[in-house]
């Protein structure tokens, strides 16, 4: 049987279950897919008991590739609102998803669509013409947008503001829990500024620019990635120039985003004297204890004080 042969008829026996369930129980809750588990953790908080919601790609996993399953497009044909980043990140995966969930409230245009990465400023916006030959570029700036606490902040409320539309009798309670998220994330952000700026810690290099917003917050320089070109793996040639840049400027610390192999970073370590290696979860669920959006910075930053605990 074809894939979408099989889809239809489960589409088909689901929607009799729905009929069937919609006669006992009254369906309150708004219903959100996510594409990545940090824009999970936000409509969470902001939809409280109000939304029901879940993440497609895991927060251990890279979210630039993830495998368009049948069960996610089950799940999609299901939901009210699909939230995603935009900017290319899903660009591989989620346009799939959608067309095979067959469910008019999500498609692109509908309120049941939301791309939140055009809500914030955004970095490393690609000017003039982009080519592949520069690997896995994002030419609308960098989608890695919810590393930044306060960009977090600004997501809560774009959320908000989205689901007040989908549901209005709560729009004012969306809201109203989106500016206690922002204003913890604002307050908290002083602190972990404080703490990373007593670290003396100035440069840091990534495996990927996963981390250039978080490092963009707190004015760290992330002069070097260990990908020679976005999305390509690390080669001997590249790997030898960060060795070279990072003994010359004294770079003492490699966060590896832990759905990367950490190698190439530790040979790199052990020729460079006083140089550490972090591999950080750089989502929320990226790790078992990373449980909330807080959670996530709060070990972004131990790791930079080199006090990060794993599991
Ligand atoms: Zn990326």
């Amino acid at each position: 049987m074809k894939i979408d042969t099989i889809i239809s008829k489960m589409l088909t026996q689901l929607s009799m279950i729905g009929i069937l369930g919609l006669a006992s129980m009254a369906q309150a809750e708004v219903s959100v897919l996510t594409t990545v588990s940090d824009l999970n953790a936000i409509v969470q908080e902001v939809g409280g008991k109000e939304v029901k919601s879940e993440s497609l790609c895991k927060g251990s996993q890279d979210p630039h590739y993830v495998e368009p399953k049948p069960s996610f497009m089950l799940k999609a044909n299901k939901a009210d609102l699909m939230v995603s980043i935009g900017l290319g990140l899903e660009i591989g995966w989620l346009p799939s998803i959608i067309q095979g969930a067959r469910n008019p409230k999500i498609q692109p245009g509908q309120p049941g669509f939301l791309e939140v990465g055009r809500s914030v400023t955004t970095l490393e916006v690609q000017n003039g013409k982009v080519t592949r030959a520069e690997g896995d570029v994002h030419p609308e700036g960098n989608p890695h947008i919810t590393l930044d606490p306060i960009r977090a902040g600004e997501l809560a409320q774009t959320i908000a503001k989205r689901l007040g539309e989908i549901d209005p009798p709560h729009a004012a309670l969306y809201k109203s829990r989106a500016d206690v998220l922002q204003k913890r994330l604002v307050d908290k952000t002083k602190g972990w500024g404080e703490r990373i700026s007593k670290t003396g810690v100035k440069q840091v290099v990534s495996f990927h620019k996963t981390l250039t917003y978080f490092f963009d917050r707190f004015n760290l320089q992330n002069p070097m990635i260990l990908e020679p070109l976005p999305g390509v793996p690390p080669t001997a040639k590249h790997t030898m120039e960060v060795i070279e840049r990072a003994k010359a400027d004294k770079i003492n610390l490699i966060m590896v985003e832990n759905f990367f192999d950490a190698t190439v970073a530790n040979r790199i370590a052990k020729d460079v004297p006083g140089l550490r290696v972090e591999v950080v979860p750089v989502s929320v669920d990226g790790e078992e204890k990373i449980r909330s959006i807080d959670d996530l910075y709060e070990y972004l930053v131990s790791a930079i004080e080199g006090k990060a605990k794993h599991g």
